[in-house]
């Protein structure tokens, strides 16, 4: 099914951070996605059928709460040593999708008592029946309409801000009658918003939570022809194409490397960009590494940071400042591709840029890309005072480079209709008050 479905100019960014959600998942590392678009752009329907690809889980035999048989946190296996899980024994379950609607309860979420076994003649007991988001430990959690849940369940709300909040997350569950459990939680947030619908975008309606999510990625129509003709053709009973998806849960997002280099400029970006939180950087980071899994290498280029970029940071920071940063990145990124093409031919030379002239001259590719980036964003300030004269700024008043104007250095030329003193007026000109006849 989810392999059947098509894909286009406006669903691709969601296809990528799904698969780059499952592959985090595989790695054992929670990664929050949140798909915002209009309804009727497939969001949901993109995002249940994923459901059906995620990897398959090995747990403690008939564990409701899907112990792994390394390390067991439930009430039940938490404490046991290996022999003892190891006569349990263990099971490949599929993995945990399950979705929770706005009017769910905080019980049937996060845990209760369990009736049956409190009414069980042979052994009554009080014991804990957990949640839908206990069960779906290591799994998937799917919210549709999360901007609507954030604004008639605030209490909802604030359970998956605690399952967010930290990877893993943690819940504590309390009822009447049985000691306060709580517990790690390591579940993947998936959710759904159309921030032109009540109550309006979930960053407006609970900031924190929209927050906690590390990928938001914006969902838009099919642009082109064929892409709508399949789908239409789709619904008409074709079988359609299948698109061949290598399995992105191959292997470990943290056996691929970050050089020296670019870890020093992420943590620039944060930096010097003013990122409200290190969570941005962090995700950028695990992003770039999961893009880079999937492309097969185990080293991430400037292109895997660009790549990803816009969904880590669409959400955290203005357009302006993401664009200054993609503009960086994705020069980067060119540079890159440049080079291997340079070193394969050897002959392209005319469109070299001078500054590039000496390859591998010491500096690592990286040393020199963000020394380019330091360039760049210092340019207006770096300018020497009176340095260029004031004709070349008139046409609008910036720098050869594209940044933004320095009011202090900036010509201003005044408007072409100079104010007229009121009484020099045509009285034509006056503001009359309708019928014109006012004036005593
Ligand atoms: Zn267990």
């Amino acid at each position: 099914m989810y392999n059947r479905l098509i894909r286009h100019s406006g669903n691709k960014d969601l296809f990528q951070a799904v698969s780059l959600s499952v592959s985090a998942l595989a790695s054992r590392h929670p990664f929050h996605l949140h798909a915002e678009g209009l309804r009727g752009t497939g969001k949901t329907t993109i995002l249940r059928a994923a459901g059906q690809i995620l990897p398959p889980i090995v747990r403690v035999r008939g564990c409701v709460y899907n112990c792994h048989p390394a390390w067991p946190h439930c009430p039940e296996h938490k404490g046991l040593d290996a022999a003892a899980i190891e006569r349990i024994g263990r099971e490949v379950v599929p993995c945990p999708f399950v979705e929770i609607s706005h009017s769910a309860k905080v019980g049937t979420v996060l845990g209760s008592i369990d009736l049956r076994r409190l009414v069980d003649h042979s052994r009554p007991m009080a014991a804990l029946l957990p949640g839908t988001i206990l069960q779906a430990h290591r799994g998937v959690v799917f919210i549709d309409e999360i901007n609507r849940l954030a604004d008639t369940a605030p209490e909802l709300a604030d359970i998956l801000l605690d399952v967010m909040g930290t990877k893993p997350g943690r819940v504590q569950v309390e009822e009447t009658g049985l000691p306060v459990v709580e517990m790690p939680v390591e579940v993947t947030v998936w959710a759904a918003s159309n921030p032109d619908e009540e109550p309006g975008a979930l960053a407006q309606v609970r900031k924190q939570l929209a927050d906690r999510f590390d990928m938001v990625v914006t969902m838009g129509r099919p642009s082109d022809y064929r892409a709508v003709m399949a789908i239409l053709a789709q619904r008409a009973g074709a079988a359609g194409e299948v698109t061949a998806a290598a399995e992105p849960w191959r292997g470990d997002f943290r056996d691929v490397t970050v050089d020296e280099g670019l870890r020093s400029v992420l943590a620039s970006i944060y930096v010097d960009y003013g990122l409200e939180s290190l969570r941005a950087v962090e995700g950028l980071e695990t992003a770039a590494r999961l893009a880079a899994l999937q492309a097969g290498r185990r080293q991430v280029l400037p292109e895997d940071v660009a790549l990803v970029a816009p969904a880590i940071l669409g959400h955290r920071t203005d357009n302006a400042t993401l664009a200054g940063i993609m503009n960086h990145l994705q020069a980067s990124g060119g540079r890159e591709t440049w080079i291997q093409a340079d070193s394969a031919h050897g002959s392209a030379r005319e469109a070299k840029p001078a500054e590039t002239a000496e390859p591998g001259a010491g500096a690592s590719r990286w040393g020199q890309w963000w020394s380019d980036l330091k360039r760049r964003l210092t340019t207006n300030k770096a300018k020497p005072e009176g340095a260029t004269g004031g004709e070349d700024r008139r046409a609008g008043g910036t720098t050869g480079t594209g940044g933004i104007a320095d009011p202090m250095n900036t010509a201003i030329v005044a408007p072409p209709h100079v104010a007229v003193p009121l009484a020099e007026l045509p009285k034509e000109k006056y503001v009359s008050g309708g019928d014109g006849e006012r004036r005593g």
